[in-house]
């Protein structure tokens, strides 16, 4: 099937993502620097390309958009000064507003409701504190059912919720 060649969509990722996705002369270099791209299928200059063409279809249902980890070594090499994780970041809130967030990233997301951080709080991390002369359970949303309460309120009030699939157990 032909691909679909979408102007407008790459004018729309270049306004609100960054201005500097059309200075991409497809060298490589982000690719051949990019931790990610070394051991998955995405490719970051490809997933410029596609940007660039305002490939719509093969950027938001496509998984390898969730490979980025934004560690900005591609920007930091790229001779063109292209915002590619900017871009890459607005191309994911493109895709989960479009029902497309990749599993893992909605499994961390839902950390947030339960523990009010993006990583999970076990017995051995507490235990790990007590023995380093810490109070077991750090003053954050773990500390506090109150915090973690009026967290998961904003959260609702965003959409957060259904936008993770996030069903809280009674
Ligand atoms: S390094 Fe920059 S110019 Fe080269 S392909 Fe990647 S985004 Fe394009
Ligand atoms: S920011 Fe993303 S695309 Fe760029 S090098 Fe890091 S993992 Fe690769």
């Amino acid at each position: 099937m032909a691909k679909m060649i979408d102007p407008e969509f790459a004018e729309k990722v270049a306004k609100e993502g960054d201005k500097s996705l059309f200075l991409c002369y497809q060298c490589g270099t982000c690719t051949a620097s990019c931790p990610s791209s070394e051991i998955t299928s995405f490719k970051t200059r490809k997933m410029i390309r596609f940007a660039q063409l305002g490939l719509k279809d093969d950027i938001l249902p496509n998984d390898d958009l969730w490979d980025c980890t934004t560690c900005y070594t591609c920007q930091e090499r790229c001779p063109r000064g292209v915002k590619i994780p900017k871009i890459i970041l607005y191309l994911r809130n493109l895709a989960a507003q479009a029902g497309y967030m990749a599993d893992a990233h909605k499994g961390t997301a839902k950390n947030l409701f339960i523990f009010g951080h993006a990583v999970s709080f076990k017995d051995k991390h507490e235990k790990l504190r007590k023995s380093l002369g810490l109070d077991g359970v750090p003053h954050t949303t773990l500390g506090s059912k109150k915090a973690l309460e009026d967290l998961k309120t904003i959260m609702k009030a965003n959409g957060f919720d259904s936008l993770i699939g996030y069903k809280e157990e009674k």
